[in-house]
């Protein structure tokens, strides 16, 4: 998830400011980044861009982290927050309290998903304390029905990105990148990672995406097999992989993923963090590739990341279990003091609605076509391997040659230079290594959508030049 790389400060740093050698120990940054350059500190938004501390403008590629789908100042958003504030700041949900803003919450999101039967949600305040939420309700139900060597989980690995399902111990487990597992003595050992889904990079000659699938199906049936069914409780991924440079599924994959899960009675749960709530054209990433899982996890554009907030939904069969099996095994004693916070329950009770009442699908799927094709129109560049996406997000691989096989050396930086152009024309990216995200804002105009191709192409003929340029030298 973080970049480090040996690129030339100057090449990083835009508007100057007086911040480097600040007094926070940054998240996914690296200590010589934050001693020697001055961060990019935002300090305002509106629609579609952010503003830094210098009042320079940039249009939000990322909707800040993959998260505000309703762009940077929608009043009704502030409204909600501002009326909840007023009325009841805090109140808990243990032990049988709650509030109505949770309770009208878990009604509605329940409601929002329907590729398979959800009977019940369970509010965090973030994506990875969902996934962690998500282990210790697989290992309470597999308790519960007395089976407990059911407690592996697996997981999809990539060794050069991140396969991200968050970064608390748990969840950095179940992420498959080696950066966030060997300096945390990670992962825990319950976790097992099988193929990555990456037809591109992975596949064999001649072999069809449909063949390619298959041969993954073949793997985890063979991992499960050789660990013992009996001993994997749950199968955990994102419908397209998001924070690991975005990787649509290859065709035919999750079905014959999940018949493999259901013949072994192993959980599925649908990591919908990115995913959820449109960014897809659908509503639920699982909705656009027939994934009928037993439990989901959203957070981010649950409240347009207005306010930290995350939930798992959860199957009948699973809450069923959980409810009839508390008189034996106690209660279900995991929670957060701000598990359906009403602040963030308000504000994501107001997003829902804006998401209904604006048809967001709509919306998006009106400007994800010229998104789309306007950035895979650069695909023919010779420093770019791949473009890939669908709907509101898109990853790019820088690579040399055209091939998977020839990555540029990491010490060019060409993935952070071209961050940087992006940065300095006036739009922000995500970077990790040489792969570019972008997961731009649902409420983007169509002229906005033509800025984002304008800038993204200017950033790319300057990389371009540079790769000559180090090619040369
Ligand atoms: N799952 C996925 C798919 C994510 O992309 C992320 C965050 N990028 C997480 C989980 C973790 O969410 P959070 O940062 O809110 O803990």
């Amino acid at each position: 998830y973080g970049t480090e790389t040996s690129l030339q400060k100057e090449d990083l740093t835009t508007e100057g400011n007086s911040f480097k050698g600040h007094d926070m120990l940054a998240p996914f940054t690296a200590g010589w980044q934050s001693n020697d350059l001055d961060p990019l500190v935002i300090e305002k938004s509106e629609g579609s861009y952010v503003y830094d501390i210098n009042g320079k403008k940039y249009l939000d590629a990322l909707a800040g982290l993959w998260c505000t789908s309703l762009g940077g100042n929608e009043p009704r958003l502030v409204a909600a927050a501002t009326e909840q504030l007023n009325k009841l700041p805090f109140y808990h949900s243990f032990w049988n309290r709650t509030t109505k803003p949770s309770l009208d919450l878990a009604k509605e999101l329940l409601e929002t998903f329907t590729a398979s039967k959800m009977a019940k949600a369970f509010f965090t305040n973030s994506g990875s304390e969902a996934n962690d939420t998500q282990v210790k309700l697989v290992w309470y139900y597999n308790n519960a029905l007395g089976r407990p060597n059911k407690k592996k989980f697996i997981a999809r690995a990539k060794s050069y990105v991140d396969w991200y399902h968050g970064s608390t111990l748990i969840a950095a487990s179940l992420s498959g990148l080696p950066a966030l597992h060997q300096k945390f003595d990670l992962p825990a050992p319950f976790v097992r990672h099988t193929d990555c889904p990456h037809y591109w990079r992975y596949h064999l000659p001649g072999e069809t995406e449909e063949e390619f699938s298959t041969r993954l199906a073949i793997n985890l049936e063979n991992l499960i097999l050789k660990e013992g069914p009996e001993t994997i409780a749950a199968f955990i991924a994102e419908p397209v992989m998001g924070a690991g440079g975005v990787i649509p599924p290859p065709a035919t994959y999750f079905d014959k993923i999940q018949a493999v899960v259901k013949k072994y009675d192993i959980l599925f749960i649908a990591d919908e963090v990115i995913c959820a709530f449109g960014r897809l054209g659908t509503m639920y990433g699982s909705d656009k590739f027939n994934i009928k899982p037993d439990l989901v996890t959203v957070a981010k554009a649950l409240s347009s990341g207005y306010l930290p907030i995350g939930a798992v939904m959860v199957s009948p069969e699973v809450s069923d279990v959980i409810d009839s099996q508390s008189s034996k095994l106690g209660s279900f004693s995991h929670g957060f003091t701000y598990s359906g916070h009403p602040v963030a329950c308000a504000v994501a009770i107001e997003t829902l609605k804006i998401y209904k009442e604006r048809n967001i699908l709509d919306q998006v799927n009106r400007i994800a076509p010229k998104f789309q094709d306007g950035v895979k129109a650069f695909s023919d560049s010779h420093i770019i391997g791949e473009i890939r996406g669908t709907g509101l997000i898109l990853g790019t691989e820088f690579v040399d040659n055209k091939s998977p096989n020839d990555p540029f050396p990491p010490e060019w930086g060409v993935g952070a230079y071209f961050g940087a152009q992006c940065e300095k024309e006036g739009m922000l990216v995500r970077v990790a290594g040489d792969n570019i995200m972008m997961s731009p804002p649902f409420i983007m105009s169509p002229e906005e959508v033509d800025e984002l191709i304008s800038k993204y192409g200017k950033a790319l003929k300057a990389t371009e030049d540079r790769v000559k340029e180090l090619k040369s030298q």
